[in-house]
């Protein structure tokens, strides 16, 4: 099959791959679309250590699962992250943060920048027949932005700033739009306010000029001086989200974060049932992030593209 395998920092497009085959407790997933994330550009940047095929954003169709039959021929999306259900974290209900764990093409286990993968038949989750394939596949990382309000409280009154708006900032933003915070994004390109404005979402331009506003500051630019911003822009005793991944490491005053007494919270993959819900009952439109969906055979072009600064959402298509 073919795929896109990364090796050394290098991707390459291979067209003779094997086809995965599944465990006991697996389905065999023959891919349809796959998102290409920042994650995986950081991937290649070498912000993990992974060779094989990347890729973890995926909508595909279930073609083979020894323990579910029912399963075969559904549309399904996937949690990324695969526990042992043994170890002292699993046992305590923190199976995302399984020591022994697997995330799908990001560490030991084969990604979705393929014709098929595999994935354990208890990650699955069948998409509703009125949620596209083109908006299905923005579940996962429609998930890991809805997991900023399983871990903090935010009240009516809360001013929230989300900085960065490429393709996690926009799903954050527009998942927060869904409560009632006062709520604003900062921006850099022409494009991204534009689809901020379609879901009346306000645009935050001067921030390097802000001090001490926002009680609840989102970091979700990518870049490491994304983190800095935040910290000038909090309140005192504000709560900061880290979403981003970074390839280099952050330079930081940490001084700042004393003095103000900023909570720093690390926030990573969240609940699909929930992000599945807001799509079917169309409370955010993730439809509007999509720059372009481009043949899988077409990849090694599309990821490039999709390192261009402030480009959105790039889908594959197998
Ligand atoms: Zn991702
Ligand atoms: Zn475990």
């Amino acid at each position: 099959m073919k795929a896109i395998w990364l090796e050394n920092n290098k991707i390459q497009f291979k067209t003779a791959l094997p086809e995965p085959s599944p465990k006991q407790n697996e389905a065999l997933i023959k891919i349809d679309l796959a998102g290409i994330c920042s994650t995986d550009i950081a991937l290649i940047k070498g912000y993990y250590d992974f060779t094989g095929i990347i890729g973890h954003e995926f909508v595909g169709t279930v073609i083979k699962a020894i323990q579910a039959p029912e399963l075969i021929g559904k549309r399904v999306v996937g949690d990324i992250n695969m526990a042992c259900r043994q170890c002292h974290f699993c046992q305590s209900g923190l199976s995302n943060h399984c020591e022994n764990r697997k995330v799908l093409g990001i560490l030991n286990h084969p990604g979705v920048f393929a014709e098929y993968m595999t994935l354990p038949v208890d990650n699955l989750h069948i998409i509703p027949d009125s949620v596209s394939n083109e908006v299905a596949v923005f579940i996962e990382p429609l998930a890991a932005s809805l997991q900023i309000q399983q871990q903090i409280n935010i009240e009516n009154s809360d001013q929230v700033l989300v900085i960065g708006a490429g393709k996690l900032g926009q799903l954050i933003a527009q998942s927060l739009k869904t409560t009632d915070c006062q709520l604003a994004v900062s921006v850099r390109y022409e494009h991204q306010k534009q689809c901020l404005e379609k879901m009346g979402i306000s645009n935050q331009d001067d921030i390097e000029n802000i001090s001490g506003k926002y009680d609840i500051v989102i970091e979700a630019t990518g870049s490491e001086n994304g983190l800095q911003q935040a910290i000038q822009c909090v309140k005192p005793k504000g709560r900061i989200v880290l979403k981003s991944t970074y390839a280099n490491h952050a330079k930081i005053n940490l001084s700042a974060i004393v003095v103000k007494e900023i909570t720093l919270i690390g926030s990573r993959c969240g609940p699909f049932d929930k992000a599945i819900n807001l799509l079917k009952n169309k409370q955010v439109q993730p439809q509007l992030l999509i720059d372009k969906i481009i043949d899988f055979d077409d990849a090694l072009q599309a990821i490039h593209q999709a390192q261009q600064k402030g480009s959105l959402k790039i889908i594959l298509k197998m």
